[in-house]
């Protein structure tokens, strides 16, 4: 089947299991009823290849992410990976890293031919606050390092909220200065962050004075994050006008919904994945996944940002950044409302932000990193702005 859609990315949560029970995990792993109910109705290794992996093609996917749960108790979790590569697609595996060792490592290396990204959470490095948001940090530091030595590609996801406002700085620093990229990945009412969301969550104070200071400042993080002030001129100019219907593409910026999909253990899609266990986008053992994407009101509606609602319907910024539809959901009720957390105060779509000449900058920059990791290619005419 033929469709319209062209997504970058899959984020698979391959598993509900895990053996660590963090107390902001953002996946649907901690929640034991829903563990012990997802065993027994995994996609297994056939039915991701069919249901999902082969019919991605026609999607435009071009990486796959496999996270959990903890992705590598899966028995199969190689054979997944193998697979992932063999059909032509980038391959990432997002990891608690407690089972994770040199040889464990070694065989991913083996099984993806080099080609594996391993992602780690960690939430905070300073003196009085170091945490991951899994396995213990020392452990993650050493996974990281370990990754160096044999060679994958190494990216940490912080999921910040109020309990980090405070360290992100230096957190981000040290990943700076090891080179190491990195994203934020809001603190949302899922999993067990359900029951911290309410007193947890950050607000649009603590995202203009604490965190967008330094996500603007450094380029490593510039994969994704919202409020993101980039000229819409700029990215089609770089680009050559890539975009999933309204979405910008080549690279991926801002809110990524739209660029990528999750996919839960047992089939579910959503437009992002800490939305999984909330706003249902059918399962693919129903239809495979180009036709269900296609057949979507929820991907309809997330791909076109003319949609959008209050500020962000106004907003300059409304394509390339686009506001982050799961804070919006999970504060408001509605997926295409404004971004609550958002500082921005548009008029109307000619309010320019004043930090849009810094972020347009640095985005010429960010292209470097993002040409590396397969997310931006130069497109084929003679003047670019890079
Ligand atoms: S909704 Fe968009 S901005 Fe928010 S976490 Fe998901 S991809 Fe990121
Ligand atoms: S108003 Fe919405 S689209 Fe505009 S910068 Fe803020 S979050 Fe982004």
């Amino acid at each position: 089947m033929r469709t319209d859609y062209n997504f970058y990315a899959i984020y698979f949560e391959a598993t509900r299991v895990c053996n660590l029970n963090c107390p902001m995990c953002m996946t649907g792993s901690n929640e034991v009823s829903r563990v012990r109910a997802s065993r027994a109705r995994e996609l297994d290794l056939d039915e991701i290849r069919e249901r999902v992996l082969l019919p991605a093609k026609n999607l435009g996917v071009q990486a796959v992410a496999w996270s959990g749960g903890e992705f590598l108790l899966r028995k199969d979790a190689l054979d997944l990976l193998r697979l992932t590569v063999e059909l032509g697609y980038k391959a990432s595996l997002c990891t608690n890293c407690e089972s994770l060792d040199r040889d464990q490592l070694l065989a991913i290396k083996e099984a993806t031919g080099g080609r594996a990204t391993i992602s780690v959470g960690i939430n905070a490095i300073d003196d009085e606050n170091n945490w991951s948001r899994d396995a213990e940090v020392a452990r993650t530091l050493e996974v990281l390092d370990l990754c160096k030595e044999i060679g994958l590609d190494r990216h940490v996801i912080i999921t910040i909220g109020k309990h980090n406002a405070d360290s992100f700085q230096k957190t981000v620093d040290f990943l700076v200065k090891r080179r190491i990229s990195y994203n934020r990945s809001p603190l949302v009412a899922r999993g067990s962050g359900r029951e911290h969301f309410s007193a947890g969550g950050f607000d649009r104070n603590d995202m203009e004075e604490k965190f967008h200071p330094s996500l603007r400042r450094h380029i490593n993080g510039y994969v994704s994050y919202t409020p993101y002030f980039l000229s819409p001129e700029l990215h089609d100019e770089v680009s050559g006008g890539a975009r999933n219907r309204t979405v910008p593409q080549n690279p991926p910026i801002g809110c990524w919904c739209g660029n990528w999909l999750g996919i839960t253990a047992e089939g579910s899609i959503s437009v992002c994945p800490v939305l999984l266990d909330d706003l249902d986008g059918g399962n693919v053992r129903d239809k495979p996944l180009d036709e269900l994407v296609a057949s979507s009101k929820l991907f309809e509606d997330i791909t076109d940002r003319t949609r959008l609602k209050g500020r962000c319907g106004r907003c300059r910024y409304q394509v390339t950044c686009g506001g982050c539809r799961a804070m919006a959901y999970y504060q408001t009720g509605d997926y295409m409302a404004e971004d609550p957390t958002c500082f921005f105060e548009p008029e109307d779509e000619t309010t320019v932000s004043e930090h849009e000449a810094e972020t347009n900058r640095r985005f010429k920059k960010y292209l470097m990193i993002a040409r590396y990791s397969g997310q931006y290619v130069r497109p084929p005419k003679e003047e670019t702005a890079e």
